[in-house]
């Protein structure tokens, strides 16, 4: 796993070569020669120089801790990786940094990522399919191409309409939606979007919609698509 907010994910009294050696050490009898060598062969496909085997966390920048914890997630050589919001606590500049290192160690290591994030332009770039939440639901699953050419979902509707449009040419129609998001503790009964929702019916209030399959591949939460 890698986790949102690099400042709070790593030990602050763990050397990195401790924080990203632990995980070996866990599930493996590994000599210390042979487990300093594997985590500084670790550290530097993610980027960073060999001394950080001897430094503390708080001696590196925000997208540099989150290349450590990026380094811990490969220790133990996983086929998946959750990546929790792994650039929303990072600068623009560094984020690109890091979403492209995730990119290049995805090839090298045949790796899949279960990648969640808020920032549209951010899912898009990394995503090969995708899964739209709304307060705790998935209301909308789709490859990346037919869900950003085409959403379905209301929800997704209003959030692809928000993607700022870098052209002044163009005009964009944005869909605003109304009212505040529900608490999760204490949801709306029937679609949990019913009480946003720019084209709500009055079923919909009552019947909670699953998701159905609409088109190959591409599957909806919706009353609309039942
Ligand atoms: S089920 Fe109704 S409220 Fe929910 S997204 Fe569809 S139209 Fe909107």
């Amino acid at each position: 796993m890698v986790f949102q907010d690099p400042y709070a994910s790593l030990n602050p009294k763990q050397m990195v070569g401790d924080i990203v050696s632990e995980p070996i050490r866990n599930f493996s009898n590994k000599s210390m020669k042979e487990l300093k060598d594997e985590v500084m062969e670790l550290l530097t496909k993610v980027g960073l120089p060999g001394d950080a085997y001897y430094k503390y966390p708080h001696e590196f920048s925000g997208g540099q801790r989150q290349r450590i914890g990026i380094a811990r997630a490969l220790a133990l050589k996983p086929k998946l990786i959750v990546a929790d919001e792994p650039v929303s606590a990072l600068d623009v500049s560094v984020q690109s940094q890091v979403l492209n290192l995730l990119k290049e160690l995805q090839d090298e290591f045949d790796l899949t990522y279960l990648f969640i994030a808020h920032d549209l332009s951010v899912v898009k770039h990394m995503s090969d399919r995708i899964g739209v939440m709304y307060l705790g639901n998935l209301v909308e699953i789709a490859d990346k191409n037919s869900l950003y050419a085409e959403p379905l979902h209301p929800y997704t509707q209003a959030l692809i309409s928000a993607i700022p449009e870098p052209d002044p040419r163009k005009q964009k129609e944005r869909i605003i939606l109304q009212g505040d998001v529900p608490s999760p503790v204490n949801p709306p009964s029937g679609c949990p979007f019913h009480t946003r929702c720019p084209v709500a019916k009055e079923e919909c209030s009552r019947v909670k919609p699953t998701l159905k399959e609409v088109k190959p591949g591409h599957q909806v939460a919706c009353v609309l698509y039942n």
